[in-house]
């Protein structure tokens, strides 16, 4: 059974589980572990079960819920050097500190230890502390994700380092590499990050290719999106809504540039002039909620496909910010 599960995309979380053989893998971790598991519920997709985690780039949407989740499945974590340090650095934000702060916070720290090591050390995914202990606001993230209130503490701040993950596995864009059953073919798309991929997975001859988060489609990725049957390809913005919108000009700068998002339009061009049209389902993923709206995209990439006869048969869907797609089933 290949199975294709987008459990949340956008600018305020990306979550994605993949499906092939005896093998699951969920793609990114944005949202909490507790959102996580609550949406993997609905959709009929069981934790317990997950085998690894693979991440596509450190960016808080995609990694906000990692090391929680991660620490809970006892799960390993497949991602590249430079994301997973990127990561740990967004964790462990540098505080400028006089030499009396800074003898205080050893003194405190000191205190921490001694108190943990007497303390339970059992870990709830429904504390989701690793998003409390991060400040949103630091934090590198899609343009157009608002800030989260961290009010939903239930328990004092854990002192557990947060960056703690039960297993690394570091991998490189353009060297494949197998989980389980699912070979992965990791690729460098055009993005704003340490060093973000696109993947293509492939199970059972079937290849779904994953490919949100690029400012273009450069040819390195467009080769990779050739005969798929699922492609789940970014359609973020509609370039007038984000031109008239809300955002600074330097954010909308940011967003058009060749290492931001792919808007409505550049996905369509792509879809009409030099898309395959060998995939059974399109799936629309990344759609900004200040900057786009669902009817846009979809109206946008129909009409692109409409444009050529041969590709009537593919189904196209919108993955949702909110609540899980239905599981893609092959
Ligand atoms: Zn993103
Ligand atoms: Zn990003």
């Amino acid at each position: 059974m290949v199975r294709f599960t987008v459990l949340a995309s956008g600018s305020k979380g990306n979550s994605t589980i993949v499906t092939g053989g005896h093998t699951r893998i969920l793609v990114d971790a944005g949202l909490s572990c507790r959102e996580l598991f609550r949406r993997m519920k609905l959709a009929g997709e069981d934790p317990a079960t997950l085998d690894a985690i693979i991440i596509t780039h450190e960016h808080s949407d995609h990694v906000s819920g990692l090391g929680v989740t991660a620490r809970k499945l006892g799960i390993p974590v497949y991602i590249t050097e430079p994301t997973h340090r990127a990561w740990i650095r967004w964790l462990s934000p540098r505080k400028q500190m006089t030499y009396a702060q800074w003898l205080e916070q050893c003194r405190q720290q000191a205190a921490a230890r001694m108190a943990e090591a007497d303390a339970p050390t059992a870990e709830d995914c429904d504390a989701d502390e690793a998003d409390e202990t991060v400040d949103d606001l630091a934090a590198p993230a899609d343009s157009d994700r608002a800030p989260e209130s961290a009010s939903k503490k239930r328990k004092p701040p854990a002192q557990k380092d947060p960056t703690a993950l039960p297993s690394v596995q570091y991998f490189h864009a353009g060297k494949p590499l197998q989980i389980g059953d699912i070979s992965i073919s990791p690729f460098t798309i055009p993005h704003d990050a340490a060093d973000p991929v696109g993947f293509v997975f492939q199970a059972e001859g079937v290849r779904m290719a994953f490919a949100t988060d690029l400012g273009y489609i450069p040819p390195n990725v467009k080769a990779q999106l050739k005969s798929v049957d699922l492609l789940y390809l970014e359609s973020n913005h509609d370039l007038e809504m984000l031109r008239d919108g809300p955002y600074p000009w330097s954010v909308k700068q940011r967003v058009l540039s060749r290492v931001g998002h792919l808007s409505n339009e550049a996905c369509a061009t792509y879809l009409e002039t030099e898309y395959d049209g060998q995939a059974a389902y399109v799936v629309l993923g990344h759609l900004s909620e200040s900057n786009n709206m669902p009817e846009l995209a979809r109206i946008s990439a129909e009409r692109a496909l409409n444009g050529r006869a041969s590709l009537l048969a593919n189904r196209l869907l919108l993955a949702q910010q909110h609540e899980p797609l239905a599981a893609i089933c092959f």
